[in-house]
Protein backbone atom coordinates (compact mmCIF):
# COMPACT_ATOMS: atom_id res chain seq x y z
CA UNK A 1 0.00 0.00 0.00
CA UNK A 2 2.80 2.24 0.56
CA UNK A 3 4.44 1.79 -2.53
CA UNK A 4 1.01 2.01 -4.60
CA UNK A 5 -0.27 4.66 -2.97
CA UNK A 6 2.77 7.31 -3.08
CA UNK A 7 3.71 5.71 -6.57
CA UNK A 8 0.39 6.87 -8.00
CA UNK A 9 1.13 10.33 -6.22
CA UNK A 10 4.19 10.70 -8.07
CA UNK A 11 4.11 9.06 -11.33
CA UNK A 12 2.05 12.21 -13.04
CA UNK A 13 4.95 14.05 -12.05
CA UNK A 14 8.18 12.12 -12.44
CA UNK A 15 9.59 8.60 -13.40
CA UNK A 16 9.31 5.88 -11.51
CA UNK A 17 9.55 2.02 -11.15
CA UNK A 18 8.18 0.30 -8.80
CA UNK A 19 10.54 -3.05 -7.40
CA UNK A 20 8.52 -5.43 -5.66
CA UNK A 21 10.03 -8.57 -4.54
CA UNK A 22 7.44 -10.98 -4.85
CA UNK A 23 5.14 -12.07 -7.70
CA UNK A 24 2.90 -9.71 -7.17
CA UNK A 25 2.42 -6.64 -4.70
CA UNK A 26 0.12 -6.73 -1.70
CA UNK A 27 1.22 -10.35 -0.39
CA UNK A 28 2.71 -9.11 2.64
CA UNK A 29 1.01 -6.73 5.65
CA UNK A 30 -1.50 -4.90 2.66
CA UNK A 31 -3.11 -8.28 1.99
CA UNK A 32 -3.66 -9.03 5.89
CA UNK A 33 -5.15 -6.22 7.36
CA UNK A 34 -8.27 -6.40 9.60
CA UNK A 35 -9.56 -3.63 6.98
CA UNK A 36 -10.51 -1.03 9.16
CA UNK A 37 -10.83 2.99 9.20
CA UNK A 38 -10.84 4.12 12.93
CA UNK A 39 -9.70 7.71 14.53
CA UNK A 40 -8.53 7.03 17.30
CA UNK A 41 -5.77 3.52 15.71
CA UNK A 42 -2.17 4.09 16.08
CA UNK A 43 -1.88 7.24 19.11
CA UNK A 44 -3.03 10.59 19.13
CA UNK A 45 -0.20 11.66 16.30
CA UNK A 46 -1.10 9.25 13.87
CA UNK A 47 -5.18 10.94 14.35
CA UNK A 48 -4.40 13.75 11.79
CA UNK A 49 -3.50 11.72 9.41
CA UNK A 50 -6.46 9.04 9.44
CA UNK A 51 -8.93 11.88 9.66
CA UNK A 52 -7.37 13.84 6.48
CA UNK A 53 -7.58 10.94 4.86
CA UNK A 54 -11.40 10.32 5.66
CA UNK A 55 -12.36 12.52 2.92
CA UNK A 56 -10.98 10.61 -0.51
CA UNK A 57 -11.64 6.93 1.30
CA UNK A 58 -14.97 8.22 1.51
CA UNK A 59 -15.08 10.17 -2.01
CA UNK A 60 -14.16 6.85 -3.75
CA UNK A 61 -16.34 4.92 -2.00
CA UNK A 62 -13.76 2.76 -0.26
CA UNK A 63 -15.14 3.34 3.47
CA UNK A 64 -18.43 1.62 4.74
CA UNK A 65 -19.91 2.91 8.24
CA UNK A 66 -19.64 0.53 10.85
CA UNK A 67 -18.68 2.44 14.00
CA UNK A 68 -16.97 1.17 17.10
CA UNK A 69 -16.90 0.70 20.66
CA UNK A 70 -14.27 0.49 23.38
CA UNK A 71 -15.20 -1.48 26.27
CA UNK A 72 -13.98 -1.77 29.45
CA UNK A 73 -14.54 -3.24 32.77
CA UNK A 74 -15.42 -1.50 36.63
CA UNK A 75 -11.94 -0.86 36.83
CA UNK A 76 -11.27 1.11 33.46
CA UNK A 77 -13.47 3.60 34.24
CA UNK A 78 -10.11 6.51 34.49
CA UNK A 79 -8.82 4.67 31.05
CA UNK A 80 -11.93 5.28 28.98
CA UNK A 81 -12.66 9.26 30.68
CA UNK A 82 -8.48 9.21 30.00
CA UNK A 83 -8.89 8.37 26.05
CA UNK A 84 -11.85 10.40 25.52
CA UNK A 85 -9.84 13.53 26.72
CA UNK A 86 -7.11 12.37 25.08
CA UNK A 87 -8.02 11.48 21.50
CA UNK A 88 -11.02 14.53 21.65
CA UNK A 89 -7.71 17.06 21.66
CA UNK A 90 -6.97 16.01 18.56
CA UNK A 91 -10.14 15.66 16.66
CA UNK A 92 -11.64 12.46 16.79
CA UNK A 93 -15.74 12.59 17.15
CA UNK A 94 -15.86 9.93 20.53
CA UNK A 95 -18.29 9.98 23.51
CA UNK A 96 -18.65 8.25 26.33
CA UNK A 97 -21.13 5.55 27.35
CA UNK A 98 -22.84 3.38 29.62
CA UNK A 99 -23.66 -0.46 30.32
CA UNK A 100 -27.44 0.55 28.44
CA UNK A 101 -25.61 1.54 25.65
CA UNK A 102 -22.90 -1.11 25.13
CA UNK A 103 -25.61 -3.87 25.63
CA UNK A 104 -27.59 -2.18 22.46
CA UNK A 105 -24.43 -2.08 20.05
CA UNK A 106 -23.33 -5.82 21.06
CA UNK A 107 -25.67 -8.79 22.02
CA UNK A 108 -25.06 -11.16 25.11
CA UNK A 109 -22.38 -9.17 26.05
CA UNK A 110 -21.18 -10.28 29.94
CA UNK A 111 -21.79 -8.33 32.73
CA UNK A 112 -18.18 -7.47 34.10
CA UNK A 113 -18.17 -4.82 31.17
CA UNK A 114 -19.87 -1.78 32.12
CA UNK A 115 -18.62 0.99 30.64
CA UNK A 116 -17.18 2.30 26.99
CA UNK A 117 -16.47 5.37 24.23
CA UNK A 118 -18.91 5.42 20.84
CA UNK A 119 -16.96 6.58 17.93
CA UNK A 120 -19.66 6.54 14.67
CA UNK A 121 -17.29 7.47 11.94
CA UNK A 122 -15.56 4.23 11.97
CA UNK A 123 -15.61 2.19 9.02
CA UNK A 124 -14.45 -0.54 7.36
CA UNK A 125 -12.43 -0.26 4.50
CA UNK A 126 -11.86 -2.23 0.79
CA UNK A 127 -8.33 -2.81 1.43
CA UNK A 128 -8.22 -5.16 -1.86
CA UNK A 129 -9.95 -2.07 -3.67
CA UNK A 130 -8.05 1.10 -2.64
CA UNK A 131 -4.59 -0.92 -3.32
CA UNK A 132 -5.96 -1.70 -6.59
CA UNK A 133 -7.20 1.82 -7.35
CA UNK A 134 -4.18 3.26 -6.71
CA UNK A 135 -2.03 0.73 -8.71
CA UNK A 136 -4.31 1.63 -11.75
CA UNK A 137 -3.56 5.16 -10.76
CA UNK A 138 0.06 4.57 -11.25
CA UNK A 139 -0.30 2.47 -14.42
CA UNK A 140 -1.95 5.25 -15.92
CA UNK A 141 0.18 7.91 -14.95
CA UNK A 142 3.15 5.95 -16.72
CA UNK A 143 4.61 4.58 -14.10
CA UNK A 144 6.14 0.58 -14.40
CA UNK A 145 5.34 -2.11 -11.44
CA UNK A 146 8.25 -4.92 -11.55
CA UNK A 147 7.08 -8.01 -9.62
CA UNK A 148 9.98 -10.71 -9.03
CA UNK A 149 12.05 -7.76 -8.70
CA UNK A 150 13.27 -8.01 -5.03
CA UNK A 151 16.53 -5.18 -4.16
CA UNK A 152 19.66 -7.26 -4.16
CA UNK A 153 22.11 -4.17 -4.35
CA UNK A 154 22.54 -0.51 -3.97
CA UNK A 155 25.53 1.34 -5.43
CA UNK A 156 25.86 4.77 -5.06
CA UNK A 157 27.17 7.08 -8.37
CA UNK A 158 28.02 10.30 -8.65
CA UNK A 159 24.20 11.43 -8.85
CA UNK A 160 22.10 8.93 -7.98
CA UNK A 161 22.13 5.23 -7.44
CA UNK A 162 22.14 2.14 -9.53
CA UNK A 163 19.91 -0.89 -8.29
CA UNK A 164 20.21 -4.51 -8.73
CA UNK A 165 17.05 -5.90 -8.78
CA UNK A 166 15.82 -9.97 -10.25
CA UNK A 167 19.02 -9.41 -13.02
CA UNK A 168 18.92 -6.54 -14.22
CA UNK A 169 20.31 -3.11 -13.09
CA UNK A 170 18.43 0.41 -12.98
CA UNK A 171 19.49 3.88 -12.86
CA UNK A 172 17.98 5.70 -10.27
CA UNK A 173 18.31 9.80 -9.08
CA UNK A 174 16.23 9.19 -6.10
CA UNK A 175 15.65 5.96 -4.23
CA UNK A 176 12.32 5.75 -2.12
CA UNK A 177 11.92 2.87 0.62
CA UNK A 178 9.16 1.72 1.21
CA UNK A 179 9.65 -1.86 1.90
CA UNK A 180 7.51 -2.71 5.08
CA UNK A 181 9.32 -4.93 7.67
CA UNK A 182 12.24 -5.15 4.96
CA UNK A 183 12.77 -0.86 5.33
CA UNK A 184 16.00 -1.44 7.67
CA UNK A 185 17.17 -3.45 5.42
CA UNK A 186 17.10 -1.97 2.65
CA UNK A 187 18.81 0.87 4.24
CA UNK A 188 21.61 -1.54 5.30
CA UNK A 189 21.91 -1.92 0.86
CA UNK A 190 22.13 1.69 0.85
CA UNK A 191 24.63 2.06 3.18
CA UNK A 192 22.68 4.26 5.46
CA UNK A 193 22.32 3.78 8.87
CA UNK A 194 18.98 1.71 10.04
CA UNK A 195 16.35 3.70 11.72
CA UNK A 196 15.55 0.81 14.17
CA UNK A 197 12.06 -0.37 12.49
CA UNK A 198 10.80 -3.25 14.61
CA UNK A 199 8.42 -5.66 12.88
CA UNK A 200 5.94 -7.00 15.10
CA UNK A 201 3.60 -10.02 14.20
CA UNK A 202 0.02 -9.60 14.77
CA UNK A 203 -2.98 -12.33 14.16
CA UNK A 204 -6.09 -12.62 12.75
CA UNK A 205 -8.71 -15.78 13.34
CA UNK A 206 -12.17 -15.91 11.11
CA UNK A 207 -14.87 -17.57 13.26
CA UNK A 208 -17.87 -19.21 12.96
CA UNK A 209 -19.79 -18.11 16.31
CA UNK A 210 -23.58 -18.55 17.30
CA UNK A 211 -25.20 -17.05 17.50
CA UNK A 212 -23.90 -15.16 13.74
CA UNK A 213 -22.86 -11.61 15.03
CA UNK A 214 -25.55 -8.95 13.53
CA UNK A 215 -24.28 -7.59 10.43
CA UNK A 216 -24.29 -3.86 12.09
CA UNK A 217 -22.43 -4.57 15.01
CA UNK A 218 -19.57 -2.12 16.10
CA UNK A 219 -16.01 -3.02 15.72
CA UNK A 220 -15.36 -3.77 19.56
CA UNK A 221 -12.21 -3.11 21.09
CA UNK A 222 -10.40 -3.45 24.58
CA UNK A 223 -9.61 -0.25 26.05
CA UNK A 224 -6.72 -2.05 27.60
CA UNK A 225 -5.54 -3.95 24.28
CA UNK A 226 -6.36 -7.12 24.67
CA UNK A 227 -8.74 -7.81 21.52
CA UNK A 228 -11.03 -6.56 18.84
CA UNK A 229 -13.52 -8.35 16.89
CA UNK A 230 -15.90 -7.56 14.06
CA UNK A 231 -18.48 -8.84 11.67
CA UNK A 232 -17.80 -10.11 8.25
CA UNK A 233 -20.32 -11.54 6.27
CA UNK A 234 -22.06 -13.37 9.43
CA UNK A 235 -18.88 -14.65 10.66
CA UNK A 236 -16.20 -13.06 12.96
CA UNK A 237 -13.24 -11.38 12.69
CA UNK A 238 -11.23 -11.48 15.81
CA UNK A 239 -7.60 -10.46 16.95
CA UNK A 240 -5.74 -10.68 20.09
CA UNK A 241 -4.08 -8.09 19.58
CA UNK A 242 -1.01 -9.52 19.69
CA UNK A 243 2.63 -7.71 19.52
CA UNK A 244 5.70 -10.83 19.20
CA UNK A 245 8.81 -9.38 17.91
CA UNK A 246 9.65 -11.12 14.44
CA UNK A 247 12.44 -11.04 11.74
CA UNK A 248 10.91 -9.82 8.60
CA UNK A 249 9.41 -12.61 7.01
CA UNK A 250 6.20 -14.35 5.14
CA UNK A 251 4.40 -14.06 8.92
CA UNK A 252 1.90 -17.31 9.65
CA UNK A 253 -0.07 -17.49 12.50
CA UNK A 254 0.70 -19.46 15.96
CA UNK A 255 -1.62 -21.82 18.16
CA UNK A 256 -1.22 -20.19 21.13
CA UNK A 257 -2.30 -16.85 19.64
CA UNK A 258 -5.41 -18.55 17.85
CA UNK A 259 -6.12 -19.86 21.62
CA UNK A 260 -5.73 -16.53 23.37
CA UNK A 261 -7.81 -14.82 21.05
CA UNK A 262 -10.73 -17.48 21.42
CA UNK A 263 -10.55 -17.16 25.10
CA UNK A 264 -10.50 -13.51 25.66
CA UNK A 265 -13.87 -13.35 23.37
CA UNK A 266 -15.10 -15.52 25.21
CA UNK A 267 -14.51 -13.37 28.19
CA UNK A 268 -16.78 -10.67 26.57
CA UNK A 269 -19.77 -12.41 25.16
CA UNK A 270 -21.59 -15.19 25.40
CA UNK A 271 -21.22 -16.98 22.29
CA UNK A 272 -20.53 -20.33 21.20
CA UNK A 273 -17.42 -20.69 18.83
CA UNK A 274 -18.72 -23.36 16.49
CA UNK A 275 -15.57 -23.47 14.20
CA UNK A 276 -12.25 -21.48 13.26
CA UNK A 277 -12.75 -21.24 9.82
CA UNK A 278 -9.83 -19.29 8.46
CA UNK A 279 -6.40 -17.90 10.57
CA UNK A 280 -3.75 -15.58 9.48
CA UNK A 281 -1.31 -13.13 10.85
CA UNK A 282 1.04 -10.23 9.30
CA UNK A 283 3.97 -7.79 10.41
CA UNK A 284 3.03 -4.35 11.84
CA UNK A 285 6.17 -2.38 11.53
CA UNK A 286 6.86 0.57 13.35
CA UNK A 287 9.80 3.17 13.95
CA UNK A 288 11.01 3.15 18.00
CA UNK A 289 8.16 6.24 18.58
CA UNK A 290 5.62 4.23 16.65
CA UNK A 291 5.25 7.56 14.35
CA UNK A 292 5.37 6.40 10.76
CA UNK A 293 8.61 7.68 8.81
CA UNK A 294 8.16 10.00 5.98
CA UNK A 295 11.20 12.14 4.48
CA UNK A 296 14.96 12.48 3.20
CA UNK A 297 17.32 10.81 5.44
CA UNK A 298 19.47 13.47 6.74
CA UNK A 299 22.66 10.79 6.74
CA UNK A 300 21.46 10.75 2.42
CA UNK A 301 18.90 12.61 1.08
CA UNK A 302 19.04 11.13 -2.30
CA UNK A 303 17.24 8.05 -0.02
CA UNK A 304 13.29 9.25 0.74
CA UNK A 305 12.02 6.89 3.69
CA UNK A 306 8.71 5.99 3.36
CA UNK A 307 7.93 3.10 6.10
CA UNK A 308 6.63 2.67 9.84
CA UNK A 309 3.26 2.37 8.69
CA UNK A 310 2.47 -0.15 11.78
CA UNK A 311 -0.82 -1.05 12.43
CA UNK A 312 -2.60 2.22 10.07
CA UNK A 313 -0.96 2.08 7.25
CA UNK A 314 -4.12 1.32 5.44
CA UNK A 315 -6.53 3.96 6.87
CA UNK A 316 -3.84 6.94 6.60
CA UNK A 317 -2.49 5.69 3.11
CA UNK A 318 -4.45 9.15 1.16
CA UNK A 319 -2.93 11.60 2.85
CA UNK A 320 0.54 9.91 3.71
CA UNK A 321 1.11 9.45 0.23
CA UNK A 322 0.45 12.74 -1.06
CA UNK A 323 2.04 14.41 1.22
CA UNK A 324 5.36 11.95 1.00
CA UNK A 325 4.71 12.94 -3.35
CA UNK A 326 4.88 16.64 -1.62
CA UNK A 327 8.15 15.94 0.14
CA UNK A 328 9.63 14.42 -2.45
CA UNK A 329 8.79 17.26 -5.32
CA UNK A 330 9.12 20.05 -3.13
CA UNK A 331 5.61 20.37 -3.77
CA UNK A 332 3.85 23.23 -1.25
CA UNK A 333 0.69 21.61 0.75
CA UNK A 334 -2.61 21.51 -0.44
CA UNK A 335 -6.37 21.14 1.30
CA UNK A 336 -5.68 17.69 2.01
CA UNK A 337 -2.28 18.01 3.98
CA UNK A 338 -2.56 21.55 5.10
CA UNK A 339 -3.18 20.50 8.70
CA UNK A 340 -0.03 17.50 8.88
CA UNK A 341 3.26 18.29 10.71
CA UNK A 342 5.79 16.62 8.43
CA UNK A 343 8.44 17.59 11.46
CA UNK A 344 6.71 14.72 13.37
CA UNK A 345 7.62 12.05 10.79
CA UNK A 346 10.79 13.08 9.63
CA UNK A 347 13.32 10.32 10.12
CA UNK A 348 15.47 13.52 11.26
CA UNK A 349 14.33 12.23 14.72
CA UNK A 350 16.32 9.39 14.47
CA UNK A 351 19.55 11.17 13.68
CA UNK A 352 22.19 12.87 15.79
C1 LIG B 1 -3.14 -8.39 11.07
C2 LIG B 1 -3.01 -6.97 10.61
C3 LIG B 1 -4.12 -6.13 10.73
C4 LIG B 1 -4.04 -4.81 10.28
N1 LIG B 1 -5.18 -4.04 10.30
C5 LIG B 1 -5.13 -2.78 9.80
C6 LIG B 1 -6.31 -2.00 9.72
O1 LIG B 1 -7.39 -2.43 10.11
N2 LIG B 1 -6.21 -0.73 9.20
C7 LIG B 1 -5.02 -0.22 8.76
O2 LIG B 1 -4.98 0.93 8.32
N3 LIG B 1 -3.87 -0.96 8.80
C8 LIG B 1 -3.91 -2.21 9.30
N4 LIG B 1 -2.77 -2.97 9.34
C9 LIG B 1 -1.50 -2.35 8.94
C10 LIG B 1 -1.33 -2.31 7.44
O3 LIG B 1 -1.64 -3.56 6.88
C11 LIG B 1 0.13 -1.90 7.14
O4 LIG B 1 0.45 -0.69 7.82
C12 LIG B 1 0.35 -1.67 5.66
O5 LIG B 1 -0.13 -2.75 4.90
C13 LIG B 1 1.83 -1.45 5.39
O6 LIG B 1 2.00 -1.36 3.99
P1 LIG B 1 3.44 -1.43 3.37
O7 LIG B 1 3.28 -1.24 1.91
O8 LIG B 1 4.36 -0.53 4.12
O9 LIG B 1 3.96 -2.92 3.72
P2 LIG B 1 3.79 -4.29 2.91
O10 LIG B 1 2.41 -4.49 2.42
O11 LIG B 1 4.40 -5.37 3.76
O12 LIG B 1 4.69 -4.05 1.63
C14 LIG B 1 6.10 -4.01 1.66
C15 LIG B 1 6.56 -4.65 0.36
O13 LIG B 1 7.96 -4.49 0.22
C16 LIG B 1 8.41 -5.62 -0.53
N5 LIG B 1 9.86 -5.78 -0.33
C17 LIG B 1 10.53 -6.03 0.80
N6 LIG B 1 11.86 -6.12 0.55
C18 LIG B 1 12.03 -5.92 -0.78
C19 LIG B 1 13.17 -5.89 -1.63
N7 LIG B 1 14.43 -6.09 -1.18
N8 LIG B 1 12.96 -5.66 -2.96
C20 LIG B 1 11.70 -5.44 -3.46
N9 LIG B 1 10.58 -5.46 -2.66
C21 LIG B 1 10.75 -5.69 -1.35
C22 LIG B 1 7.63 -6.77 0.10
O14 LIG B 1 7.60 -7.89 -0.78
C23 LIG B 1 6.27 -6.14 0.32
O15 LIG B 1 5.36 -6.41 -0.73
C24 LIG B 1 -2.82 -4.30 9.77
C25 LIG B 1 -1.69 -5.13 9.67
C26 LIG B 1 -1.80 -6.46 10.07
C27 LIG B 1 -0.61 -7.35 9.92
Amino acid sequence: MAGASLGAELAPHASILMLEAEDRPGYHATGRSAAFWEECYGGPEVVPLTLASGPYLRDHGFLRRRGAVYVGRGSDAGALDAFVERFRARGATIERIGREVLEAHIPGLRPAWTGGVWEPACSDIDVAGLHAHYLARFARAGGTLRTRGRVERLDRTGDGWVVAAAGAEFQAALLVNAAGAWADGIAALAGVPAVGISPLRRTVVQLRVAPSPPDDMPLVLDIEGGFYFRPENGRLWLSPQDETPSAPCDAAPEELAVAEAIDRLQQVVDWRVEAVERKWAGLRSFAPDRRPIYGFDPADPSLFWFAGQGGFGIQTAPAAARLGAQLLLGASRDGMTAGLDPELYSPARFRP
